[in-house]
Parts: structure tokens; C-alpha cells; sequence
């Protein structure tokens, strides 16, 4: 899909602009600089004056007149303080309010269901997964796998696997940590295979970052569920490591696994998931889903989501089926109509939803530490809402007084209640 983004306004706007182009371009999608043959368009707005309100307005306008056909998004200051009437322009499809702009590209891939196949299976993920800010950071260990799961594209474009030394690893979140970071994701193209060509393996290089530096925060990013060792389970008994795994499942159907050439059929899943519930009753577990592969049966597809609803899923990445030419799914029998996956697609989303609400209903009561970010949005002239992630990535949202300021700081919180987007905490002791 071709995207034209833009901007008016401050240099935040554009910043932002920055990040979304990047989070799309990592999502398999490709920019472009013309409007006219953009498939989606999103335009970040501004209204600091009446003339930057007026100016958003007619960018809108004209942006649909010259490009019909494409999808509208609509975020930014002028967009958030008069949704009403941006609603009403024409061609919008899509409004995303400032206090949800770091989600604008999951939020726009999912409404607007055009979540498509990644480029790369599993880096991609990380962008939607993970806000970026000031407290996280992302290092990649890794790169290249030596699978060949047939829908992938990774092999042929990444190459073998290749692992950066633990000292580096151990170098850079230190130097990260001293300055102010107190978050740290590990990525790779396939992250469990850290070390394969050194002779080490995953669960070592995270004893090794737990033990040499003291990053308060260690998080895994996406993970295919094989090649855990036997102590991998352990680790998570320290708590700088966080009770949180995205762990791509692609299908809840065996047969459709195998079709995949996935390495991981469900008995297995199901038993990773059950040891690490065991482990943590409250560990937080999130998977990517392809709805409509190649061949895929009704009965097939029933399987699967039936697999989903029962193993319950903090998140799901849902990405409908799309062929990619060079990999081995784009020529197996048993393509499906659009129609089909975006029902499969659609049927996902809502069953997502529910599963999230689940799990944030789920632990209401519970107390976590969080760590605040620095997104705040005013409420009252005293009062304004402020977010953090507590250790199993629940997104917390608590009031606090407007000269007050706890940004990456580590304070518990104690879950009250459950909005769509967020859970409510109450603050504990400064
Ligand atoms: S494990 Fe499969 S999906 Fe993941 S990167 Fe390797 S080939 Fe791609």
C-alpha cells in the first residue's frame, strides 16, 4: 500500500510524521511524496491559530478532491479539539486524537483493516508492540533466520543469522541506561536464535544483561515460540525481566501450521503458555495471527479462532493474507477471495477486543509498579491524566495534579478500573 503523509504545523507534528512513516514502511507498506497516488493519506493537523485551523480544514478538503479513492486519517491538534467537524469533512474515514497518536499506525492499520503481510515476519511487530519514548529503547541483537516458513520473505532478504557479541549488547544498554533509559527491548528478525552462530544462546545473553548491567527493565520483543531452552522459564523469576511475551502463533489450526512449515504446532503453544501462567499468574502473552492463508478451510479457520478464544490473548496482530512474490505460499493452491479474509480479518478484531478487555478486567485490584511516560493530557485547569505500562504492558492512565510531574518514574499503581484503551490506576506512594 502506497501512503502519503502530512503535516502542518509545529515540529512535534512533524517529528511525529517521522515516526509514523517509519512504523508504515516497517509494516510492508511504502511511502510516497504524491498525494494523487497515495492509497491511504494521513495528515497531521494543527490549530494553534484560526488561520492553522482554517488552512487544516482546506488541506483536508483538497486532499480528498484530488484523491478520491484514498483513505483519509485525520490526527493533530485541530482534529482532536473538533472532531465533530472534522468528522463531517468529506472523505474522512478515520480521526486519531492526540492522546492516542503513538498508536496512529496500529490503530489506522486495524480500523481501517489494512493490516497486511509484514515484510519481515517478525520485526516488524516491535513498532506497533512497543511505544518508543524516552524511558524505552529498542537493541537489536540479531539478525537473519534459518527457517523457511513459507509466507515469510525474511531468508531471502536478511540472510543467516548473525548475533551481535554480549559485550556489545551489555555496552549499549549501560551506555542507555546512563542516559536515563530505564527500559530496554531485545529485537532480532528471530530473536530465539540468538547465539546459534556463536555458540551461545538467548537465555544467556539475558542472565549476562541481568547480572553486568543494571537496567531496571528488560523486555523481550517478538519471539517465535520454538528454541526456548530449559531455563528460559526461570529467568522471569527475576523482576527485571518483564512478565511479557509477543510470541507469533500465524494460525490456532495444525494443519495450517504445517503449511506454514511453522516449527511450533499448538499442543506446544498451549503448554509455553501454560508454563509461563503458571509462573506468573498475571504474565501477559500477545501473538500475530494471518487470517485467510493459503487453503485455509472453514473448518480450518474455526479451529483456529477457536484455539485464540481458548488460550485468551492480551493482544492480537492481525494481519490479513496478502501474496508476496518469492515466497512459497504466493504459489500454493487455495488463494481466497478478499472477501473471505476480511471476514476472517474482521471476526479477529472483534474477538480481539474482547480478549484484551478480559485481561484488563482480569487484573483490576492487582498492584504494579509503573513507569510513567511523558504523555499527558490536560483535564482540568489543576488536574491532567497521565500514562505508563505496568511490567506485563498493561497501558495505566492516573490523574494526578497538573504541577506535578512523575515522567520516567517508577511508582505502583493500583488498578481500579478498565477503559477501552487503558486501565485506570491510583497512585500509590511517591
Ligand atoms: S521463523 Fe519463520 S516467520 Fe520467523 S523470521 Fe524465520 S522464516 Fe520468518
Amino acid at each position: 500500500m502506497k501512503i502519503h503523509l502530512k503535516t502542518l504545523g509545529c515540529r512535534l507534528n512533524e517529528a511525529e510524521l517521522e515516526t509514523w512513516a517509519q512504523a508504515f514502511q516497517k509494516s510492508g507498506h511504502q511511502i510516497t511524496r504524491q498525494p494523487e497516488s497515495a492509497n491511504l493519506v494521513v495528515i497531521n493537523s494543527c490549530a494553534v491559530t484560526q488561520d492553522a485551523a482554517r488552512k487544516s480544514r482546506n488541506l483536508i478538503r483538497r486532499i480528498h478532491r484530488d484523491n478520491p479513492h484514498a483513505k483519509l486519517v485525520v490526527s493533530g491538534c485541530y482534529a482532536t479539539l473538533n472532531q465533530a467537524e472534522t468528522a463531517s469533512l468529506m472523505g474522512v474515514d478515520l480521526i486519531v486524537g492526540n492522546q492516542d497518536k503513538n498508536r496512529l499506525v496500529e490503530k489506522t492499520l486495524a480500523e481501517l483493516n489494512m493490516d497486511s503481510m509484514p515484510v519481515m515476519s517478525t520485526e516488524p511487530g516491535e513498532f506497533s508492540l512497543f511505544t518508543r519514548g524516552r524511558q524505552r529503547a529498542f537493541v537489536k541483537v540479531q539478525d537473519g533466520c534459518r527457517y523457511r516458513c513459507t509466507f515469510c520473505i525474511v531468508t531471502i532478504a536478511r540472510g543467516d543469522e548473525m548475533s551481535r557479541p554480549v559485550q556489545d549488547v551489555i555496552d549499549e544498554i549501560n551506555a542507555l541506561h546512563h542516559q536515563g533509559i530505564n527500559e530496554v527491548i531485545l529485537t532480532g528478525v528471530h530473536l530465539g536464535g540468538y547465539g546459534s552462530d556463536l555458540g551461545n544462546n538467548l537465555s544467556d545473553l539475558i542472565k549476562a544483561i541481568l547480572s553486568k548491567t543494571d537496567i531496571p527493565r528488560l523486555r523481550l520483543g517478538s519471539l517465535e515460540p520454538w528454541e526456548l531452552s530449559e531455563d528460559f522459564f526461570e529467568l522471569f523469576d527475576n523482576h527485571r525481566l518483564m512478565p511479557h511475551l509477543h510470541l507469533p502463533l500465524q494460525s490456532g489450526s495444525d494443519s495450517v501450521l504445517r503449511r506454514m512449515a511453522r516449527r511450533c504446532k499448538t499442543k506446544e503453544f498451549a503448554a509455553i503458555v501454560n508454563r509461563l501462567r503458571e509462573q506468573n499468574s498475571c504474565f501477559n502473552i500477545s501473538t500475530d495471527v494471518i487470517a485467510g492463508f493459503p487453503g485455509e478451510t472453514d473448518l480450518e479457520w474455526q479451529e483456529s479462532f477457536d484455539f485464540i478464544k481458548n488460550t485468551g490473548f492480551g493482544h492480537l496482530h492481525i494481519f490479513t493474507y496478502s501474496r508476496r512474490e518469492g515466497t512459497k505460499a504466493a504459489s500454493l493452491p487455495g488463494q481466497l477471495d478478499d472477501e473471505i479474509k476480511k471476514r476472517r480479518s474482521q471476526q479477529l478484531h472483534a474477538l480481539a477486543n474482547e480478549m484484551k478487555q478480559k485481561f484488563y478486567e482480569a487484573n483490576v485490584g492487582n498492584e504494579f509498579p509503573v513507569l510513567w511516560e511523558g504523555y499527558r493530557e490536560t483535564l482540568t485547569k489543576d488536574t491532567q491524566r497521565v500514562y505508563g505500562y505496568t511490567p506485563n504492558y498493561l497501558r495505566v492512565g492516573c490523574v494526578i495534579n497538573n504541577d506535578e510531574s512523575i515522567e520516567n518514574r517508577t511508582i505502583g499503581a493500583r488498578i481500579t478500573a478498565v477503559c477501552e484503551d487503558y486501565v485506570v490506576g491510583e497512585l500509590g506512594d511517591k
